[in-house]
């Protein structure tokens, strides 16, 4: 008998082993992976030099898919520890792919003060409009109205505009896009990695499980159809007016795209003024322990 082995050319950006994934079918986090590995190879990126930290929720079991070193951190805690990572070792490329509730809600103040300093890290978030792990629940991008487990008549809070809020708190290059444009998406993912500084990458994504059901949404090809018609994409438009609320148009495109100065080669400035300063001064270095 002919032994047949069939590889991928995706396979070695896997872990194998611990496939099949956990999500449902119909949601949106297979295309986001599938669109992440396939920017990591479009840019031949050694996997030696990429750490992935997710958060908590459905989107964080990511880290544990890619063929890369990976952490799979505490709730709203993954920047926090990107962070650490990026201080510690500069030479890598520090990737947070987390959802909206564990960016945004338990991890908001991470976010606004690491685009803030511009922490040399890419933050992918994968926005579903709810917590989908544990109920579906509303979280801090839900739309105005939309029903959740915890909103039977609705919700009554306004959501966060996610690309206004990076904008606004420093990152220096930010881009929305659904799940349905799947080549401008690997385009913004290559653009974000190869960025220096805090780049920001928001893809919305169905929840057809939770969100989808209890918003009526249909199916999750129907979910699909919805994020195409829905989607304007227009490029440099102000974030400001990117606001998504059930039923409007989901404005997608690159919204911010610069260049600063970023936290780690300030941290590594100041370090070698006070040593210089202190050998001047004849006094111990850290150099010299
Ligand atoms: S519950 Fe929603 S977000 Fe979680 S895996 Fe299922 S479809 Fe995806």
């Amino acid at each position: 008998m002919v032994e047949v082995s069939i590889s991928h050319p995706l396979d070695g950006y896997l872990r194998r082993g611990a496939l099949p994934h956990i999500w449902c079918a119909g949601c949106g986090y297979g295309v986001i992976l599938n669109c992440f590995i396939r920017a990591l190879r479009e840019l031949e990126f050694n996997l030696n030099n990429l750490v992935v930290v997710s958060g908590i929720g459905c989107i964080g079991r990511i880290s544990g898919y890619i063929n890369a070193d990976g952490f799979h951190t505490t709730h709203g805690r993954a920047l926090a520890f990107a962070t650490g990572v990026k201080l510690v070792r500069p030479h890598l490329k520090v990737v947070v792919i987390s959802g909206d509730g564990d960016l945004f809600a338990i991890g908001g103040n991470h976010f606004i003060h690491a685009a803030r300093r511009n922490i040399d890290v890419t933050v992918i978030c994968a926005n579903n409009f709810v917590y989908g792990m544990t109920g579906g629940q509303l979280g801090p991008t839900t739309p105005l109205s939309a029903y959740t487990p915890t909103t039977p008549y609705g919700s009554v809070e306004h959501p966060f505009n996610l690309v206004y809020l990076a904008a606004g708190s420093g990152a220096v290059y930010v881009a929305r896009w659904t799940i349905f444009h799947v080549r401008e998406l690997i385009t913004s993912m290559k653009k974000a990695l190869m960025r220096k500084g805090l780049s920001f990458v928001e893809i919305i994504t169905p929840c057809p499980t939770l969100f989808g059901r209890y918003n009526r949404l249909g199916t999750a090809v129907d979910i699909l159809e919805w994020l195409k018609t829905s989607s304007v994409t227009r490029y440099h438009s102000n974030p400001a007016e990117a606001e998504i609320t059930l039923g409007g148009k989901i404005i997608v495109g690159e919204f911010i795209d610069t260049e600063k100065v970023t936290y780690s080669e300030l941290v590594r400035e100041m370090t070698k003024k006070i040593q210089q300063r202190l050998e001047k001064e004849g006094k111990l270095t850290l150099a010299s322990l």
